[in-house]
């Protein structure tokens, strides 16, 4: 199993660790055959300078502190470019957009988000994820594609709790 952290959304990332990921982002889509055009790749920058993760309205904000106005559809179509592509996922329960952490390739991320700190791990584990899908199918499900997130309380905020309360959280 592979564990990869998001950071939070409070840490900036350095401008050559931002250029370094936009060139393999570029690199992955041009091995894809899809294109990484100049606007989406301004999306997928402005994602990874607040930290790889963000709201929709967020990176309209920033979109439209570089250009003046700009439509919600264009934010939220490269947004899907770049889901399509793998390289950034939905977190649902946060109504936020994160950088993936894992090889671009299509996999189905398991999302393991914060309650209190709200960021976000991924984790791959694709024999997890197909127990819970084929679960899923038993019970003829229609959630079956969607991505799984997991609800709790990270290890850095148990960390910070009562002890009382740490027994609390351990069972997600
Ligand atoms: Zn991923
Ligand atoms: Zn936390």
């Amino acid at each position: 199993m592979r564990v990869a952290s998001i950071s939070k959304p409070t840490s900036k990332p350095s401008g050559s660790k931002v250029a370094s990921q936009l060139e393999a982002a570029q690199a992955h889509c041009r091995v894809q055959g899809s294109r990484l055009t100049a606007q989406r790749k301004e999306i997928f920058e402005l994602l990874l300078r607040r930290g790889g993760s963000a709201k929709a309205y967020d990176l309209q904000d920033d979109m439209r502190a570089r250009h003046g106005r700009v439509a919600p559809s264009t934010v939220y179509r490269a947004l899907e470019f770049l889901m399509a592509q793998h390289l950034v996922h939905r977190v649902d329960a946060l109504n936020t957009f994160v950088v993936c952490t894992a090889e671009h390739s299509a996999h189905h991320p398991l999302l393991l988000v914060c309650s209190r700190c709200q960021s976000v791990t991924e984790l791959q584990d694709d024999a997890a994820y197909e127990a819970v899908r084929k679960k899923l199918r038993q019970a003829d499900s229609g959630f079956v594609e969607s991505d799984i997130e997991v609800k709790g309380v990270c290890g850095k905020c148990r960390a910070q709790l009562p002890a009382v309360e740490q027994s609390a959280t351990a069972h997600i």
